[in-house]
């Protein structure tokens, strides 16, 4: 825990952009945000210029299987520590490791290694907990996911997985239309994980009963999903209209069209839209051949796909989601932070601690410049990473 003031930024707080702010991080906490004119640093204190650049809550990506040539399922704590120390050049500050569909023995050894790496010392962003991504899936919409480790839903499964780490799993994604996933459902929305509807063929109606047994966000949407048509809205349509619903949206450029993205983000509104990378170990790599969730998959110009053409994850990380849905689709800065720091931090149950810039909370910035690419990244008030070593100094 380090202590830094971050001086004439324009903050992006809750309230709106506040402009040539400095915020005082004491040991960790955010203590003040006050105009820099009026400020002085206290004696002791690392002081970081950042004059023209945005200081914005750090990111939060709660769909992340890899990164550069790590994969969270390496049954090795220190890879998902090399994620965590990769993850600040993008601005992300926080995670949740997530896995693959697996067998059950798999999925809790995974959990095991998560949270082992959670308590272990770095400079890099926190592990926040673990995001289950399967192994009750529908095997029609399983996306890269291995077919063979589909299995049927039981709460007795899920206890064993639940147990591992208690409170530690935050997002369970289930498909709603299997036989027992009401049972699973409602136990984990009483266990207070989030059930998450994907990989899912399910109609509207068995949609909407999910929803009313616990389910509470939607993986990836769009993607590996029914489809939505005139007299079958599927899960998209009954993803867009309920707002008992947060979704979460893979805004690379190439998983889903930019017309699909801003009907999302118009319909959801950007209280409800999380930005996830869903990231492999082939994000952020060259052009060639990687092993991802026990697969092959190629990237070429930035895609990730398997041999039959299937998109495999994306190669980039939130960072570029936040681009492009400022950019791209025109929303404002302030919403797209929403969507990358605070949406998350809600749906992960760390808002009382991240996912804002507000007096009492954990100090975790990206420091962005007018263009959005990221300067630097402070973590628990300690400089994580800086574009170039004399920046802010
Ligand atoms: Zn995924």
């Amino acid at each position: 825990m380090k202590s830094i003031a971050v001086v004439y930024g324009d903050v992006i707080a809750e309230e709106g952009i506040l402009r040539a702010h400095s915020v005082e991080i004491d040991r960790g906490i955010i203590e003040k945000i006050v105009p820099s004119d009026v400020y002085s640093p206290p004696e002791g204190f690392e002081v970081f210029d950042a004059r023209g650049c945005y200081v914005a809550p750090g990111f939060i990506d709660i769909h992340i299987h890899g990164l550069k040539g790590e994969d969270v399922m390496d049954s090795d704590p220190r890879a998902i520590v090399r994620i965590a120390e990769e993850l600040p050049r993008f601005g992300v500050t926080a995670f949740l490791p997530t896995a693959y569909c697996n067998p059950l023995d798999v999925i809790t050894r995974f959990i095991k290694t998560a949270f082992d790496a959670s308590g272990m010392e770095y400079v890099g962003a926190r592990v926040l907990g673990a995001n289950i991504e399967g192994p009750y899936l529908s095997p029609d919409y399983r996306g890269m996911q291995l077919s063979h480790m589909v299995l049927q839903p039981k709460v007795r499964s899920v206890k064993q997985i639940l147990a591992v780490a208690p409170e530690f799993v935050r997002i369970m994604t289930i498909a709603p239309e299997m036989s027992n996933a009401d049972k699973v459902i409602r136990y984990l929305h009483s266990a207070g994980v989030v059930a998450s509807a994907g990989h899912t063929g399910a109609t509207a109606a068995e949609m909407e009963r999910a929803i009313d047994d616990g389910v509470r966000h939607v993986t990836h949407c769009y993607n590996a999903m029914s489809r939505m048509l005139t007299r079958e809205p599927g899960v998209p349509g009954v993803a867009l209209t309920d707002d008992r619903l947060t979704c979460e949206l893979i805004a690379d450029g190439v998983h889903v069209h930019p017309v699909m993205m801003q009907l999302l983000l118009r319909m959801k509104g950007p209280d409800r839209v999380i930005l996830v990378s869903d990231g492999t170990r082939a994000t952020d790599m060259p052009d060639g051949f990687y092993e991802a969730g026990g697969q092959v998959v190629q990237v070429e110009d930035g895609v990730v796909t398997m041999d039959d053409g299937t998109l495999a994850g994306s190669h980039r990380t939130i960072h570029a989601g936040l681009k492009n849905v400022v950019q791209m689709l025109g929303s404002s800065i302030e919403d797209g932070v929403k969507m990358a720091s605070t949406n998350p931090a809600k749906v992960s149950a760390f808002c009382g601690e991240l996912g804002s810039i507000e007096l009492g909370k954990i100090g975790d910035l990206a420091i962005l410049d007018k263009g959005l690419d990221v300067k630097a990244t402070v973590i628990g008030g300690e400089v994580a990473w800086r574009s170039d070593s004399s920046y802010g100094r």
